[in-house]
């Protein structure tokens, strides 16, 4: 908000009515999230992804995606205390960019041709690859081994698509909004495997209850390259956070986020990508 022009009384008697709307808490104080520079900013991310984008019981975030997002938001001016994170699920990424929920999202979000038709993306920042998550004493070892199987995947997701299309058309897929709800049935054996990115299952495996009970099968099933997903047409946020991207990764920032986020799950993962080169 500026003030021009305005008399010292004019002014004063603004301020006081800004400052009354301030109090209503009228929840518009994030107004500016979509502008840049304003009080807040908010950002898309995963809230059950242990390792990736986790929220934690007391409500604070943790993992690789939001420490690479409270880095980018820094480098747009946002301090972490004016970010808010607000959960984008796989099958709502598109739309709340589109629709202006968020000002960017860093969500195990794989950038693609079909994604790009109504998304602009920064990066990539991380390569991971589809793999599957199993019972310790499961037989499956291999792709071709889930047909007639029960997995399960999220909608929306790449993970599920690629199933379909190509290296398991014939397993019987149930598709979760979550992918968190798929372990329940892993446990359970009502589901026999569960297939996303080796980063996600890697986080659900080091987990307290899951330890020793489930375990990465290994298949590089995929090049997914994550991206910051940014609304279509707004090429000077996918600009300014591609320079944030290249800092992290000269300032070692990006190495600490992966030995913190990665490391007690014991994810190996790859080399940090190139701006703008996508592995296909
Ligand atoms: N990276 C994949 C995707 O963007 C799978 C993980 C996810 O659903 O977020 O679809």
């Amino acid at each position: 908000m500026k003030l021009r022009k305005a008399s010292a009384a004019a002014a004063a008697a603004i301020v006081l009515s800004i400052t009354a709307t301030a109090c209503g808490g009228d929840g518009d104080s994030d107004s500016n999230s979509g502008s840049g520079g304003g009080d807040k900013i908010k950002i898309g991310i995963k809230y059950d992804q242990p390792g990736l984008g986790q929220k934690e019981p007391d409500g604070s975030f943790s993992g690789f995606d939001v420490d690479v997002a409270t880095y980018v938001a820094k480098e747009l001016g946002y301090d972490a205390d004016q970010i808010e994170f607000v959960e984008t699920k796989s099958a709502d990424r598109e739309n709340a960019l589109a629709r202006g929920d968020v000002k960017f999202i860093a969500a195990t979000y794989s950038i693609t041709d079909e994604r790009k038709q109504k998304v602009d993306f920064a990066g990539p920042y991380l390569l991971a690859h589809q793999d599957l998550l199993v019972k310790s004493d499961s037989k499956i070892s291999e792709a071709t081994d889930l047909n007639g199987q029960n997995l399960c995947s999220v909608v929306g997701s790449t993970s599920a698509q690629n199933v379909k299309n190509d290296f398991a058309p014939k397993a019987n897929l149930k598709e979760n909004g979550t992918y968190s709800e798929c372990l329940a049935g892993l446990q359970s054996g009502a589901v026999d495997a569960l297939t996303t990115d080796d980063s996600i299952l890697a986080g659900y495996a080091a987990q307290e209850q899951y330890k020793g009970k489930f375990k990465l099968a290994g298949l590089k099933l995929s090049n997914e390259n994550y991206g910051i997903g940014v609304k279509k047409g707004d090429t000077e946020t996918v600009n300014k956070i591609n320079a944030a991207l290249e800092k992290m990764v000269k300032e070692k920032a990006w190495d600490k986020a992966v030995a913190d986020n990665f490391g007690p799950a014991n994810y190996k993962n790859e080399p940090a990508p190139k701006i703008g080169v996508i592995v296909k």
